[in-house]
C-alpha cells in the first residue's frame, strides 16, 4: 500500500484499488466536480449506486477525464426494490447504460432485505458468467446472511461493503470476512466527519503532522480495508488521498481500534426488510 492505486487481489483474481471515491448524497454538477477532481489526482475507483441517482453524471465524468478504461474501477449496486432475477438484470442494463459503461468492475446486491437476495445472488452469477462484470459482491451483509449464501451457491462474494469505522469495527464479521476470503470495504470509513473532535485521533494526527480523517483512513488501510471516502471538496478529496506516505504505529492502530463502541450511525441490515 504505497500508492493510491494500489489494490487488493480479490478471490477471483481481479485486483481492487484500496481507496476510492464515495459519492452518496452528491448529485448533479457537484458530484460531476468531485468525480473529475479525483480522477484528476490519480484516484483511480469510483463507488456509486443506482438508488443515489448519480450514475449519469458519474459515467460523463469519468468518460471526459481521458482516463484509460482498464485503470479505473467502477461499482455500483443493485437497490432493494431491484431485487430478484429478472429485475436485477434489467436493473444492471439501466445502470450500464447510465454510466455509458459495457463492463462493470464491480456490482454489489444494496442490503439483504428481506428474502430475495439468493436470486439476485444468482442473477449476478449470470453477470459475472457473461463476462459483463469483473466481480460480483454483496453490501450490509451480516455473517447470517453470508452463511445463507454459502448453503446456495459455490460463488463466494468478493467483497462485502459495510458500515464501518474507528467506533464500529464490525469484528465478528470482519474475522469472518477474512476467513472466507471475502475483501471487507468500508462505507461512512468517516464516521462521516464525525471524528473531528477525539483527543486521542487528535494526538495521533499532532505526531505525524497528518489530520484526524488522514489518520482514520490510514488506520483502516492497516487493517486492510478497503475505503472509500465521500467528499465533494476539492481539498478534502486531496486531503483524504494522502495517505499513503506515513505510517502508524502498531500502538497506534490497537489505540484506534479501541475507540470501537458498536456504534452503528446507518440502519441495521436486520431492520431494513424490503
Ligand atoms: P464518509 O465517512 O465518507 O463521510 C462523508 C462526509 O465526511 C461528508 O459529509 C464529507 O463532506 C465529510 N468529509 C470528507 N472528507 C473529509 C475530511 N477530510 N475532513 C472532514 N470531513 C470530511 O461517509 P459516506 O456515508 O459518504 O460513506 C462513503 C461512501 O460509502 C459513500 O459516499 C458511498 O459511496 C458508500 N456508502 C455505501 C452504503 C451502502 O449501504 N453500501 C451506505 C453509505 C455509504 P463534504 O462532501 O462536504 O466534503
Amino acid at each position: 500500500m504505497k500508492h493510491l492505486t494500489d489494490g487488493t487481489v480479490l478471490n477471483n483474481g481481479v485486483v481492487m484499488p484500496w481507496f476510492g471515491l464515495g459519492t452518496f448524497k452528491a448529485a448533479g454538477a457537484e458530484v460531476a466536480n468531485a468525480v473529475t477532481t479525483a480522477l484528476e489526482l490519480g484516484y483511480r475507483s469510483i463507488d456509486t449506486a443506482a438508488v443515489y441517482g448519480n450514475e449519469e453524471e458519474v459515467g460523463e465524468s469519468i468518460a471526459a477525464s481521458g482516463v484509460e478504461r482498464d485503470s479505473l474501477f467502477v461499482t455500483t449496486k443493485v437497490w432493494n426494490t431491484d431485487q430478484g432475477y429478472d429485475t436485477t438484470l434489467r436493473a444492471f442494463d439501466t445502470s450500464c447504460k447510465k454510466l455509458g459503461l459495457d463492463v462493470i468492475d464491480l456490482y454489489l446486491i444494496h442490503w439483504p432485505g428481506a428474502d430475495k437476495y439468493k436470486d439476485t445472488w444468482r442473477a449476478l452469477e449470470r453477470l459475472a458468467e457473461e463476462g459483463r462484470v469483473r466481480a460480483i459482491g454483496v453490501s450490509n451483509f451480516q455473517i447470517h446472511h453470508l452463511e445463507e449464501l454459502r448453503k446456495e451457491s459455490g460463488v463466494v462474494p468478493a467483497v462485502n461493503q459495510v458500515e464501518l469505522h474507528p467506533r464500529f469495527i464490525q469484528k465478528e464479521l470482519h474475522d469472518y470476512c477474512v476467513r472466507h476470503g471475502i475483501q471487507i470495504e468500508a462505507w461512512a470509513p468517516l464516521m462521516k466527519g464525525r471524528l473531528q473532535d477525539n483527543e486521542l485521533l487528535q494526538g495521533i494526527a499532532q505526531a505525524h503532522g497528518k489530520t484526524v480523517s488522514q489518520v482514520i483512513l490510514r488506520w483502516e488501510l492497516q487493517n486492510k480495508i478497503v475505503i472509500i471516502p465521500k467528499s465533494v471538496t476539492p481539498s478534502r478529496i486531496k486531503e483524504n488521498s494522502e495517505i499513503f506516505d506515513f505510517e502508524l504505529t502498531q500502538d497506534e492502530v490497537n489505540a484506534i481500534s479501541g475507540l470501537d463502541a458498536g456504534e452503528r450511525i446507518g440502519t441495521d441490515p436486520d431492520k431494513l426488510l424490503f
